[in-house]
């Protein structure tokens, strides 16, 4: 039975559910459901043939966020320093004695 008409009850995988979900048929082209509507977060999308989409994170960069998250020790400062404070320019004075303050 491939007779698809619109409103029809179909299950496809919902990208806001992230799962398979109860979906209404929307637009069918040649008897096939062209895009359908999920019947819980009422979003339209292109029937997917109840197949999951390939996620669109990009996984390289995934690993590479995990790396740089694990190199991260929490022991480390964060990497932002304050702004330095200036040097003062006159030498260093010599540290006071003690007893021998000149009055
Ligand atoms: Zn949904």
């Amino acid at each position: 039975m491939s007779d698809y008409r619109l409103g029809d009850d179909i299950d496809d995988f919902c990208v806001r559910c992230k799962r398979i979900m109860n979906h209404s048929v929307v637009s069918v082209v040649n008897n096939e459901p062209a895009k359908v509507r999920c019947r819980t977060c009422h979003s339209d999308h292109d029937y997917r043939h109840e197949q999951a989409p390939p996620p669109k994170v990009d996984l390289r960069k995934q690993a590479l966020f995990a790396e740089v998250l694990k190199k991260v020790s929490p022991d480390d400062p964060p990497p932002t320093t304050p702004a330095p404070t200036p040097a003062p320019a006159a030498p260093a004075p010599k540290p006071k004695s003690k007893g021998k303050a000149r009055k």
